[in-house]
């Protein structure tokens, strides 16, 4: 039976798979959730073991699209959406010691996990569109990995035309060059003379403010309030806990976090039959989660620069779907709640608390820390480590229980796309990007450079987009 999607706010219209795809956000502010998990038994889970990457994903997807997208095509969009992986394995592990383990989530084009994400949405999106024989406009704000993510998903749609607006000026060169040496013509880079914050309002403006594209085109988020990344994500947690001998033992995931939406896959995947044990919350100093498993007041602070910019966040979004479940799905519960947000702080039931310490553990990790795990790692193990998954693995080791379940971190970026930090951590090594962009540095690069203007953004906009 196909699955219903319904908003974390209440008030919504449920939609199907492809309604999700399509939608985003909710049109009462919410984020949407499947109202029904699929769970598989114990049996079932077992038979997955001899499966690879393409076919555990089949398995785990299909039943979330059912309805929308038939099975054959969904097999062939996974096939090829992983087929532009590096590593045979898809999502390889690497044993640092006796029982702690890193799963390289960054063998995709953009050497980052939301490579998983993106590379399979870009192209259900596609798919979608060349049926209802629509095209889309896809918008975007980026302070680096989500931006080059989303346009490697998206180069290659036909109904499809990209734009992604950088702070110009404020992107790392490694992180700035995946994006604009992508010559294709569906793909526009905006480079804005302001910071992130800025690219970020232009983009909110453009989804909540009045029409400005050509009829018929409508505006399409790619940002992990998309319910397809986060279901994507989920095949991963399965593919490494069969590998460590689930589901006959419980296994942990230390998750290098900043929107929550990574870790609220793995949450899920335990939802669906899957023996999890710990899920390790592991961030750096913007650690609004860490003080809220800590006090019970989810309280924005102001953000705070990091060596590991990809988790850089004052709110994680995608902990209100988190939180839809810690108030049995109370939609009118979490709009209120969401609506004194607004103020900065808020905080939850004791009822609320106590299950989400029950189902997750935390650790904050200062920038000082994470140079010295690498270099922790890099000098016992021999593996070099980015500073993200490197928060991960300093994380899982704080907060491990027992220790005769597997610990896996989740390496979410390879340590060539953050040479700055590997070289202040002074491991004395320089990481090289792998061959498919080892000639980044002299490729072509493409980009507009604009004011932080709206309308200008936006004319500039109308007159890119391709017919
Ligand atoms: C996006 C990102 C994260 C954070 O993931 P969330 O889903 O936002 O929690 C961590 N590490 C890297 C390298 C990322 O790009």
């Amino acid at each position: 039976m196909a699955i219903n999607y319904i908003s974390t706010r209440g008030q919504a219209p449920n939609l199907d798979f492809e309604g999700v795809l399509l939608a985003g956000l909710a049109s009462d502010g919410g984020l949407y959730v499947p109202e029904q998990l699929p769970r598989f038994s114990r049996e079932q889970i077992l038979a997955m073991r001899a499966m690879d990457y393409p076919t555990l994903a089949f398995e785990i997807l299909q039943p979330f699209v059912e309805g929308s997208i038939e099975p054959d095509d969904l097999r062939r969009l996974i096939d090829e959406a992983y087929g532009s992986f590096r590593h045979a394995a898809i999502a390889p592990m690497y044993q640092l010691d006796n029982n702690q383990w890193v799963l390289e989530l960054f063998h995709g084009p953009t050497l980052a996990f939301k490579d998983f994400a993106l590379q399979l949405l870009g192209r259900l999106l596609d798919f979608v569109l060349e049926r209802r024989q629509e095209r889309v406009v896809i918008m975007g704000a980026t302070s680096g990995d989500t931006g080059s993510a989303a346009i490697e998903g998206c180069r290659h749609c036909r109904y499809i035309d990209i734009f992604i607006l950088h702070p110009h000026e404020r992107v790392s060169e490694v992180q700035r060059r995946q994006m604009t040496t992508v010559l294709d013509a569906n793909v526009h880079n905006l480079a804005v003379q302001g910071n992130f914050d800025d690219c970020q309002a232009m983009v909110k403006a453009s989804f909540v403010g009045p029409d400005f594209l050509p009829e018929g085109r409508s505006l399409v988020a790619v940002n992990s309030i998309n319910w397809a990344r986060i279901m994507a994500q989920i095949v991963y947690y399965f593919y490494a806990a069969l590998a460590l001998g689930g589901p006959e033992r419980p296994v942990n995931f230390s998750v290098p976090t900043g929107n929550f939406g990574d870790i609220f896959a793995g949450y899920l995947a335990r939802c669906m039959g899957l023996p999890i044990d710990q899920l390790v919350i592991a961030t750096n100093k913007n650690d609004v989660l860490h003080r809220l498993l800590a006090s019970g007041e989810y309280a924005r602070r102001s953000l705070e620069q990091s060596i590991s910019p990809s988790m850089d966040i004052t709110v994680s979004s995608n902990f209100e779907r988190l939180m839809f479940d810690l108030y049995d799905r109370d939609g009118a519960a979490i709009n209120k709640l969401m609506q004194d947000f607004d103020g900065g702080a808020i905080q939850l039931s004791d009822s609320a608390m106590a299950r989400a310490r029950d189902l997750f553990s935390s650790c904050c990790v200062s920038d000082q820390e994470t140079l010295e795990e690498i270099t922790r790692v890099w000098q016992q193990c021999g593996y070099l480590l980015d500073p993200h998954s490197a928060i991960g693995t300093l994380a899982a080791r704080a907060c491990q229980g027992n220790p005769a379940h597997p610990m896996v971190t989740l390496a979410t970026a390879h340590p060539a796309k953050f040479p700055d930090a590997v070289a202040a951590s002074g491991v004395g090594r320089e990481p090289e990007l792998p061959a498919h962009l080892a000639d980044l540095f002299d490729r072509r690069e493409e980009f507009t450079v604009l004011a932080k203007d709206l309308p200008t953004i936006q004319r500039h906009m109308v007159d890119a987009i391709t017919t």
